[in-house]
């Protein structure tokens, strides 16, 4: 930045301090998501992820940069493709979607389990703009349900046996110990509903002693309110059953002693014997596991409550912010195209009345006021861009004239330092864009490559179509930019350490205004440079047919 122009000075710096309290929000709304135990994604209604956090990464194997810009259909499961549309429909009603539980892909192609919750995004006029998903991993809690399965399993196959041989009995004396210290109940029940077996779990878990379980129906381990049920379900399953977690998808309850309940995950396996069918249920009791989700639960919508509210605040602050802006800028204008204008008339004065060192203070006065004009001009840009305020007209446009309009621009510039600019190559091609915006791009662009290029050197531009983009590169033979800066610069107000005194008129804001413009037009936007040889900056746009 020039001299005389501090943060305190200038109005309309305030407003960058708002931005920098929306920064903060935004920063500790991203830690809350960042920190979450949960994959939380954010979606397009169009089905490209906008937002992946780490938990994502943990549970889903991909980077948020692999993933970012995706169609969210590549974490499908064959044959698992989701509902999203009937489920569309009932966020556009302001319902939320919970715990629907689906197959997704890793990324090292293995299947994982997850239990989705959806709720929509919406945009400041109440339409959905987007779909946020938070997931959750249960693949291993399937696979638990799986082994509880198996140990019934594994029961019936001892039960089936008729041991014969000594070492089998033995055999079968160390499986009953291992049923009896397992840490699940385990009970069996024959045909009408009665208990055969029950181990040591049992009885500490439903408070009932071995004694009171044994030959008692197993109905009075169910809640009173579903026990109607319950001996219907028994029956259905014991004729047509397979070995299967029971009420799946649903939160059973089991009922102790004294008549309380609480929460269990139940695996069921019929077995055929000469009294009829017996089924086999191991039993988890669950509590302290639904607490943990309830309370995460609770922590989950707190923090999404918390996070819409702040949203809402960073929002009124931006448009507080464009708004400030926007009436400002009348006021700090107007009075400097005054200025300039009479510096200039001044400037054209002929006459002696002015001395040397007059006309030196007057540049001086002349110059400064370009700059600070430039400069609010870049930061009221680029503050309606963050804003939301800039709407993009794209078209289909010939690249050539474009490039050729913003290459006359340039020339006087370029001229007056003995740099020539060239068009390279064929640049008869379409691109869709804004024409406005590609103009200012390319302007930016050029001027930065003819200002950080000394006499005698050379800026020139050149474009190819690559697939569906075309790429834009404009190129100079100036002072380069060191390899850990080439990121940076597109930051704002970022300028490079060294750039010499004389050419570091620049604002800071060209290239972050470049870089948000090619990135709304659906490009990219880099740099590929050397000290001291020269810097190469490419964009990219959609490619059009004329
Ligand atoms: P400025 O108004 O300072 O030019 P920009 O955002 O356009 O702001 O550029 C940021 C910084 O990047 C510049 O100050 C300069 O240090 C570096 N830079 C940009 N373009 C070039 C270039 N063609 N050659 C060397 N350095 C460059």
């Amino acid at each position: 930045m020039s001299d005389g122009i501090t943060a305190s000075d200038q109005p309309f710096y305030l407003k960058v301090e708002n931005v920098d309290e929306r920064l903060h929000v935004e920063r500790w709304l991203a830690a809350i998501v960042e920190s979450s135990d949960d994959a939380i994604l954010g979606e397009s209604l169009l089905g490209i992820i906008t937002s992946w956090n780490a938990a994502a990464t943990r549970i889903f194997g991909y980077e948020a940069e692999e993933a970012i810009g995706r169609p969210v259909s590549f974490l499908a499961w064959p044959g698992a493709e989701g509902q999203m549309e009937s489920f569309l429909e009932k966020l556009r009603r302001g319902e939320r979607v919970d715990h629907y539980e689906v197959a997704r892909r890793h990324k090292s192609g293995r299947k994982i389990m997850v239990s989705l919750s959806l709720s929509a995004i919406m945009g400041p006029d109440g339409k959905i703009i987007g779909i946020a998903k938070i997931a959750r991993d249960i693949t291993e809690r399937q696979i638990r349900e799986q082994a509880m399965a198996e140990q019934g399993r594994l029961l019936h196959v001892l039960e089936e046996k008729e041991s014969t041989s000594r070492a089998e009995m033995i055999a079968e004396r160390k499986f009953r110990e291992l049923i009896e210290h397992a840490p699940d109940a385990i009970l069996q029940v024959d045909s009408t509903g009665s208990i055969v077996i029950a181990n040591r779990t049992a009885e500490t878990m439903f408070r009932y002693s071995r004694e009171e379980l044994m030959g008692n129906g197993v109905d009075m381990l169910v809640p009173d309110a579903l026990r109607a049920g319950h001996a219907e379900h028994r029956r259905a399953f014991a004729s047509a059953g397979a070995t299967r977690p029971m009420g799946l998808g649903l939160d059973l309850l089991a009922r102790r002693k004294d008549g309380t309940t609480f929460p269990v995950e139940i695996s069921l396996s019929p077995i055929k014997t000469d009294g009829g069918v017996h089924v086999t249920a191991v039993i988890r009791d669950v509590t302290e596991r639904k607490q943990t989700e309830l309370r995460v639960r609770a922590l989950q919508e707190s923090y999404m409550t918390e996070l819409e509210a702040r949203q809402k605040e960073a929002e009124r602050l931006n448009r507080l912010k464009s708004e400030f802006m926007a009436s400002i800028s009348h006021e700090l204008r107007t009075p400097l195209h005054t200025i300039i204008g009479f510096a200039e008339l001044l400037e054209e004065e002929t006459g002696t009345t002015l001395s040397e060192k007059q006309r030196r203070f007057l540049h001086h006065i002349h110059t400064d006021s370009e700059h600070l004009l430039s400069l609010i001009n870049d930061v009221l840009d680029l503050s309606r861009i963050e804003a939301g305020g800039l709407h993009l007209r794209a078209e289909a446009l010939s690249l050539q004239e474009i490039i050729a309009e913003s290459v006359n621009a340039i020339r006087p510039y370029a001229d007056s330092k003995a740099i020539s600019v060239r068009e390279v190559g064929r640049l008869q091609v379409g691109v869709w864009a804004d024409p406005t915006r590609l103009r200012q791009i390319l302007y930016n662009l050029l001027s930065n490559g003819a200002k950080f290029t000394k006499s005698g050197g050379e800026v020139w531009v050149e474009a190819i179509v690559e697939g569906s983009s075309v790429k834009i590169t404009v190129g100079d033979t100036g002072l380069g930019i060191p390899a850990e800066e080439c990121v940076r610069i597109f930051d704002k107000f970022y300028q490079v350490g060294f750039t010499p005194v004389g050419v570091r008129e620049g604002t800071g804001l060209g290239l972050a205004i470049c870089k948000q413009l090619v990135e709304m037009q659906g490009g990219k936007i880099w740099v590929e440079s050397e000290p001291r040889k020269g810097s190469r900056f490419h964009f990219t746009l959609p490619y059009s047919e004329l």
